[in-house]
């Protein structure tokens, strides 16, 4: 467990292997979602299964596993009343990918998401939680730290680099966009029932994260079909290192409906396609597993 291997890996033009999704592959493998934190009491209710499916995605070859953080923020478990269980949860999540990736030659990113970070609260009042969030994970011993920020607005995305700007742990950034008038915009269409949400260009938004963000930018939690043009506008307009996780399905709270239109061979060809573009670190998100994960997994060098 270290970052210095997948440090050497990026430096030298390679291709690293992230996960898949972490709460649609524990839904996928039977657990209870929970309505309000979705896929984060897992791991204290069900950590045999949290720490499972870390070493399916490890077997699959993945080189970095995700915690399974995103859905326990402090700003969302403050919000449904688990104020004093904040730390306890992100720790747990923490020593499961710990104790999956040992002796293994893998790094854990410990997920510091945006989850419940709902506009209305205002951007101040999202800081301590952010802080907090990197500060327990950290301290608990994860190798980078993966800025989560997806679907969200663009100053909450600049809120939460800033709450990593001053960290010792590599950070990497990830963000959701969605197409409009064939223009890449950061936005987010998980459901089928709710409008999309768009909110400014992809490029304006990445030129104004890089004033803070040096680390890799990773096109997330989108849409396969939008992902390849976005990975085109953002190596447009940044020189680090890209990464891609896309989804396929969709979110209908507190479910993720998957959605059978891809084998993994067809993830495979999309993800040498992005590697073509120049990407460097390929997983998967929401609705995309362990299957898709061992295919792309070829593409490592
Ligand atoms: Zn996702």
């Amino acid at each position: 467990m270290s970052y210095s291997f997948i440090k050497q890996k990026l430096d030298q033009g390679r291709v690293v292997i992230l996960d898949g999704g972490i709460g649609a592959e524990l839904e996928k493998s039977g657990a209870d979602m929970d309505k309000d934190l979705w896929c984060g009491k897992c791991s204290v209710d069900n950590p045999e299964l949290v720490r499972k499916v870390h070493e399916r995605y490890i077997d699959a070859g993945a080189d970095v596993i995700t915690t399974n953080t995103y859905g326990t923020t402090p700003i969302s478990m403050k919000q449904y009343g688990y104020d004093n269980l904040i730390e306890k949860y992100n720790q747990k999540s923490v020593q499961l990918a710990k104790e999956a990736a040992k002796n293994k030659n893998v790094a854990i990113a410990g997920s510091v998401s945006t989850f419940g970070s709902f506009y209305r609260l205002g951007l101040k009042a999202m800081i301590p939680g952010f802080k907090e969030q990197i500060k327990i994970l950290s301290e608990e011993g994860v190798d980078l730290i993966i800025l989560e920020a997806m679907s969200s607005q663009a100053d909450i995305v600049e809120t939460i680099i800033e709450c990593s700007s001053n960290i010792s742990l590599p950070v990497w950034l990830s963000i959701s966009c969605v197409m409009e008038d064939k223009k890449v915009m950061l936005g987010y269409n998980d459901t089928v029932d709710t409008d999309t949400h768009i909110y400014e260009s992809l490029e304006v938004a990445i030129k104004n994260f890089t004033k803070l963000h040096k680390g890799p930018i990773l096109i997330a939690h989108s849409d396969i079909n939008v992902t390849g043009q976005a990975i085109k506008t953002a190596k447009n307009n940044f020189d680090g290192v890209l990464g891609a996780y896309p989804n396929r399905g969709y979110y209908e709270k507190p479910h993720w409906k998957f959605v059978d239109n891809m084998s993994p061979e067809d993830y495979l060809n999309e993800a040498k396609s992005w590697v073509k573009n120049g990407v460097q670190i390929i997983g998967g998100c929401c609705g995309v597993g362990v299957e898709e994960i061992k295919a792309i997994s070829i593409l490592k060098d």
